[in-house]
């Protein structure tokens, strides 16, 4: 993220500032219109149980379904939805489906969960925490079966009001994980204070998995995380002997391409549910 920041302040200085200071505003402006015409699409893409195999839950990933520019995946347009707010607009639509999922798996499947990605700015302010106690009076949901995921700069760059905010959503049940874990701060002075309840060990260092020193990060982070007392997954898993290495390591819970690409929702319940 920093990268990317620091590569949009060198396109300052080329002609390019205007062009693309216009395509942000035509993505972000597009964004409001996707949200009421329904173009915006979650992708489910399960979290297995290592031991036996067993779907525990899954993450939700935004796809777009754009009239003109077609199928369109996060990295196109989650920077500038971000950088235009427009993304309170996009989590405000995403916590509804989610607890739309919930609320519809909850007889048959109430042990699922379902996480969803979470941007800084939804934890500037008590917009999300607001949404989300108006969304759970109309959907009486099991709480604990829905987790938000945080990177963690994202809690850190705004210590006081983002971490307020995950305090109270906890209180009310939800879990919280932190994404990409490893590649950012991950100090142990923080982690101490982060309310949080998992981990979620980027696919950085799975990739690597196999290649010898990694395998000392990822073993390091899985203790940890026992240590702190928090769950952890494995992200990004593509390779059987990913799988083997991370289970060696005591790492039971596991999402990647190796179990499931991110699958529309009618496709993920036909998959693994019987609705
Ligand atoms: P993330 O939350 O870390 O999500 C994991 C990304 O890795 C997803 O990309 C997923 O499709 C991809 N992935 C999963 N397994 C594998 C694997 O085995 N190998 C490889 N190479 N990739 C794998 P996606 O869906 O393109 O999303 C990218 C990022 O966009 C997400 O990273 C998240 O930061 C952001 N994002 C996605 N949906 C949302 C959303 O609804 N709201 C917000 N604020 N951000 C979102
Ligand atoms: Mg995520
Ligand atoms: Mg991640
Ligand atoms: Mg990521």
């Amino acid at each position: 993220k920093a990268k990317q920041a620091g590569g949009s302040k060198l396109a300052f200085f080329t002609s390019d500032i205007l062009v693309e200071a216009s395509s942000r505003l035509t993505i972000a402006s597009e964004l409001k219109r996707a949200v009421a015409e329904n173009e915006l699409e979650l992708y489910l893409q399960p979290q297995i149980d290592g031991a036996n195999g067993a779907v525990v839950g899954a993450e939700a990933l935004l796809r777009w379904n754009h009239p003109v520019k077609g199928f369109l995946t996060p990295d196109s347009f989650i920077d500038v939805a971000e950088q235009t707010r427009a993304i309170r607009l996009v989590t405000g639509w995403l916590v509804k489906e989610v607890f739309g999922i919930i609320e519809r798996w909850q007889t048959q499947y109430p042990q699922l969960f379902i996480s969803f990605n979470v941007s800084a700015l939804d934890l500037a302010d008590n917009e999300l925490l607001r949404r989300m106690t108006e969304v759970l009076a109309d959907h009486p949901i099991d709480t604990s079966r829905i987790e938000l995921e945080i990177v963690e700069s994202a809690i850190i760059e705004n210590f006081e009001s983002a971490s307020s905010i995950l305090v109270k959503l906890r209180k009310l049940g939800f879990c919280v994980a932190i994404d990409d874990f490893g590649t950012g701060y991950s100090s142990l002075a923080y982690l101490d204070k982060l309310p949080v309840d998992k981990l979620k060990i980027d696919r950085e260092f799975i990739s690597k998995l196999g290649e010898g020193e990694q395998s000392g990060v990822v073993k390091s982070i899985i203790d940890l995380a026992g240590n702190f007392g928090l769950r952890v997954v494995a992200e990004g898993v593509e390779t059987a002997e990913q799988e083997h290495l991370l289970k060696a390591m005591g790492c039971n819970r596991v999402q990647g391409y190796y179990y499931s690409k991110p699958l529309p929702m009618s496709e993920f319940e036909a998959k693994y549910l019987t609705l």
